[in-house]
């Protein structure tokens, strides 16, 4: 079967908004496309003496509301359509939550888990003797993404910095705290999308106080989610998953307990109370909150019409295909869209380079209550969008983000 390609997608979403718009063709022309994008190679001396030529891209798609932003992605499969589906997207996600960023990502061909700490840390210093002339505060920042760490994010800060010959830490966001990191980075997504379920269920009248949720992908994402959903909204956590299975209690896990019990021994599966499940039984469990938090394409056409939650909380990247969206939107789940949800992220890498700027740290108190304040604004901009244009969640995200950028276009003089 022939893979869906990601930047097609991405090109075919942006159609829907521009015509729903009513965009102009100038300016719909322009969002089809990156502005920037680069390709080049690196040679890297690996630990063995022999030399490896590695391909690398970064695409800034659009820089009409700010510098471009975006992670960076060490795949074996990457390839630069998915880097440019990937950057259209953190266009819109930071355009949701109306931070004065662009959207850009980036993307290494390599198989990390075959590289020693050595060769990687040759090939992130590579990275940025490539990209040094196209990144800065005020171009572009690159930010953690699958496989990338904060260990990665300092040895690039680093590269660049003995590049400059100065301290520029806002040129990357992610990093370790003792250098230049910020507070409340770890938990941001998951919070992001807590604060985000918190005033959905305020606007459509679902109450979660005593609920229930299930979260697939118990990793970073997925067990902020439940400690968080725990703390913040008091929902009893009753399943969760990771790649190896799933573990159930109707009457509830604890999640510190099971974040605890993965730790230790790798996997939520034989947790000590609670029964064993699959990742597909997860999915249909009748709960208040599903948190999807693994991979995307997990919600289909095959099993949505057995989903029984309340609410979806997409804090993974796509993980309900557009037919699936139209069975949970027919069934009335409310479903909040992974741009939105999981644009916690970003928004605390953006304050993040605010406090690099500034040279001034904020404490945790403030980073939570800056990071509610964007996303609660974020949530009811895209409500009232729905209600005015009398479309779904995520069909409303797109008409804002979309919006916001081509407005930003035109008062440049662009189009
Ligand atoms: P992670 O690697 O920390 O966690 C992923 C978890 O999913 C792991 O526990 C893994 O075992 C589990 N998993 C893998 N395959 C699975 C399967 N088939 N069924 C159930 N579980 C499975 O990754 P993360 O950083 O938590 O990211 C998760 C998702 O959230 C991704 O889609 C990512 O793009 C998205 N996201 C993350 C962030 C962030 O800041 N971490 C920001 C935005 C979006």
């Amino acid at each position: 079967m022939e893979r869906l390609n990601p930047f097609t997608t991405a090109q075919k979403q942006l159609d829907w908004a521009a015509e729903k718009l009513g965009l102009d063709e100038a300016t719909h022309e322009l969002l089809r496309w990156p502005m920037k994008e680069f390709s080049f190679t690196m040679p890297v001396r690996m630990d063995d003496g022999t030399t490896r030529i590695f391909r690398g891209f970064r695409v800034q798609y659009n820089t009409a509301r700010g510098p471009a932003k975006g992670g960076l992605r060490w795949h074996p499969d990457e390839t630069l359509d998915t880097v440019r589906a990937l950057a259209a997207w953190m266009t819109w996600k930071t355009s949701v939550v109306d931070i004065p960023l662009g959207g850009g990502k980036g993307g290494i061909v390599c198989n990390p888990k075959e590289m020693s700490e050595g060769e990687k840390e040759r090939l992130a210093r590579a990275y940025i003797r490539a990209t040094a002339g196209i990144l800065g505060v005020t171009k572009d920042v690159p930010a953690p993404d699958v496989y990338t760490t904060p260990q990665v994010m300092a040895w690039m800060m680093d590269e660049f910095e003995t590049l400059v010959g100065e301290h520029h830490p806002g040129v990357i966001t992610g990093k370790p705290v003792p250098i230049g990191g910020s507070l409340g980075r770890h938990d941001a997504t998951a919070r992001g999308g807590i604060y985000v379920a918190r005033e959905a269920a305020k606007a459509y009248g679902l109450a979660l106080q005593g609920g229930t949720m299930a979260v697939q992908g118990f990793g970073n994402a997925g067990q902020y989610a439940a400690l968080l959903g725990s703390e913040i909204l008091g929902l009893r956590l009753v399943a969760a998953s990771d790649s190896k299975g799933a573990v159930y209690n109707p009457k509830g896990i604890d999640p510190a307990a099971l974040v605890q019990f993965k730790k230790q021994i790798g996997t939520v599966v034989g947790f000590p109370e609670g029964e064993t499940l699959t990742n597909a039984e997860l999915l249909e469990l009748d709960v208040s909150v599903l948190f999807p938090s693994a991979l995307e394409n997990v919600i289909t056409e095959e099993n949505a019409p057995r989903v029984r939650a309340r609410m979806v909380c997409e804090l993974a990247n796509g993980p309900t295909t557009p037919e699936a969206d139209r069975i949970l939107q027919d069934k009335g789940i409310l479903v909040l869209p992974d741009f939105l949800a999981n644009a916690g992220g970003v928004t605390v890498s953006y304050f993040e380079q605010v406090q690099n700027t500034y040279n001034y740290y904020w404490e945790l108190k403030d980073v939570y209550a800056r990071l509610d304040d964007k996303m609660t604004r974020a949530f009811h901009a895209v409500d009232e969008m729905a209600a005015r244009h009398k479309v779904d969640l995520r069909q409303a995200a797109y008409l804002v983000s979309v919006a916001r950028v081509a407005e930003a276009c035109r008062l440049r003089g662009w189009v």
